[in-house]
């Protein structure tokens, strides 16, 4: 009995989607006629948006208005759209370093400047008033940095209120009174979909009220927005979509808004294969919340059951950059089995404006039980440790006139220049650069170290690990976005 009443609700479910699914592939289709250009990178700042929302303040199609400040001293812009009774509120980057929803808003306010989709609109628009509140953290987007310059995590200030950030986000929800609360947000990249090898590109939660984790309409209504968002998804990256836990955070904002009654829908953008700066992602969130909007407006959500939400995999943290499997290891006379896992580290040039790569080895041993974005079956292959290339250089002319290719080929990583550049901090080259009194120590891999050396198959060099970026020596182009300097 249970499974045919379970059948009837997703059947019911499918056709609501189905309805809608139209719509979403026409927003997937055509979103490069709407996405904002101006902001095409991860670090943008608030001096960045200022000329959109300037343009917008000189629209009438929308309502500008400043509702708040930051510590800092920057405006904290809330822009409105459409005369319906249904409050929809939408607020991102509340952490500075998580920027993907910010641009996706704009790209959706674009949408709604144009004068296509005139229907879809016309329904949005008389029933919703949608309300957007971008860069909530723009002292922190300033530094591509997590906190506020208070250095606390607004998201755990929502019963001090301390940070003015915190107090504006609070009185707008007030004021509006918001039916639908868009708590937007980025992930680290390393978060999988459990027990698979898919990165979770979007993470959801409908967070919970209270410790019991009770499920009340107001939290129904968002875990049924969820369940309409995933599905859009699981179309443009199958199985790539993650569920956070829902232990109850009584400091945290989605947590409260949920219990102020706001129905209040979690999304973070994690990683997705080759899109570093997550435009691809940013994409999924403007096709992905768009629709919700839509489904909103049109109130087909409601025929959507709840318990498709706890089908969602819940989100894991297993995946590497790059994984190493079964490399021989040679240590102290003996040869071991080892996996490495290895983290591509950004680390920010001082303007925050671009970064270049530190990286890591994480773990190592049997990782048997995690994931790469790249991997490598090393069976076969010797941990070979890099060498210093023979010649002593004058300056960075005479490495630019190297052959790396054939420099790596012989097992060479590291270059000796008497004179290096003060200016760079990172080597521009595809091997790294030692200064004349840098010692290189011997390979000793554990977790911490700069994961640099080579893969050697019966005497032959096939691969280089170059500050965790793999090269295979056997193809025509090799890539490494920098080196490091060793001063
Ligand atoms: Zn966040």
């Amino acid at each position: 009995m249970k499974n045919i009443f379970l059948s009837i609700l997703s059947l019911c479910s499918l056709s609501v989607l189905g309805q809608s699914d139209n719509i979403t592939t026409q927003l997937y289709d055509t979103y490069e006629n709407y996405k904002e250009s101006s902001i095409g990178k991860r670090r943008i700042k608030r001096t960045d948006i200022q000329p959109l929302i300037d343009k917008l303040s000189a629209n009438s199609k929308f309502k500008v208005s400043t509702v708040g400040k930051s510590i800092g001293g920057k405006d904290l812009s809330l822009i409105s759209i459409g005369t319906g009774e249904t409050n929809v509120f939408l607020w991102s980057q509340m952490h500075g370093d998580e920027p993907t929803a910010t641009q996706a808003i704009f790209d959706i306010l674009n949408f709604f400047d144009s004068a296509d989709f005139e229907k879809e609109k016309e329904a949005i628009l008389a029933n919703l008033t949608v309300h957007f509140l971008p860069m909530l953290n723009p002292d922190g987007a300033e530094l591509y940095q997590r906190r506020n310059l208070l250095g606390i995590d607004i998201n755990r200030d929502a019963l001090r209120l301390q940070s003015p950030e915190s107090q504006t986000l609070k009185r707008v929800r007030d004021s509006l009174n918001a039916d639908f609360g868009f708590n937007l947000h980025d992930q680290s990249t390393y978060y999988n979909a459990e027990r698979t090898e898919k990165p979770a590109t979007i993470s959801y939660l409908a967070p919970a009220y209270n410790y019991e984790k009770d499920i009340n309409e107001t939290r129904g209504n968002a875990m049924k927005i969820i369940v309409f968002m995933n599905d859009i998804l699981q179309k443009y990256a199958p199985g790539q979509v993650g569920r956070y836990n829902d232990d109850f955070e009584p400091r945290a904002f989605g947590d409260n808004i949920q219990k102020w009654g706001t129905s209040t829908i979690l999304i973070e953008s994690g990683g997705f294969a080759e899109d570093v700066e997550k435009q691809e992602i940013r994409k999924l969130n403007y096709t992905s919340i768009l629709s919700a909007i839509y489904t909103i407006a049109q109130k087909s959500y409601e025929a959507i059951g709840i318990e498709e939400y706890e089908k969602i995999p819940q989100n894991d943290r297993k995946l590497f950059d790059l994984k190493i499997v079964n490399a021989s290891y040679e240590l102290m006379g003996n040869t071991y089995s080892i996996d490495l896992g290895i983290h591509q580290v950004e680390v920010d040039y001082p303007d925050h404006n671009s970064f270049w790569y530190s990286s890591r080895i994480l773990d190592q041993g049997d990782l048997s039980t995690y994931y790469g974005y790249e991997t490598l079956d090393a069976t076969g292959y010797t941990i070979k440790q890099a060498k210093v290339y023979p010649k002593n250089l004058t300056n960075f002319d005479e490495v630019k006139a190297l052959n790396f290719k054939d420099v790596l080929k012989k097992g060479y990583g590291y270059v000796r220049v008497s004179s290096i550049p003060l200016k760079n901090i990172n080597s521009p080259f595809p091997v790294h650069i030692l200064s004349p009194k840098f010692i290189i120590p011997i390979l000793n891999l554990a977790p911490g170290i700069n994961p640099t050396f080579f893969l050697e198959k019966a005497g032959i060099i096939e691969y280089a690990v170059i500050n965790g970026f793999l090269v295979d020596l056997k193809k025509q182009d090799i890539h490494v976005p920098n080196g490091m300097i060793f001063r």
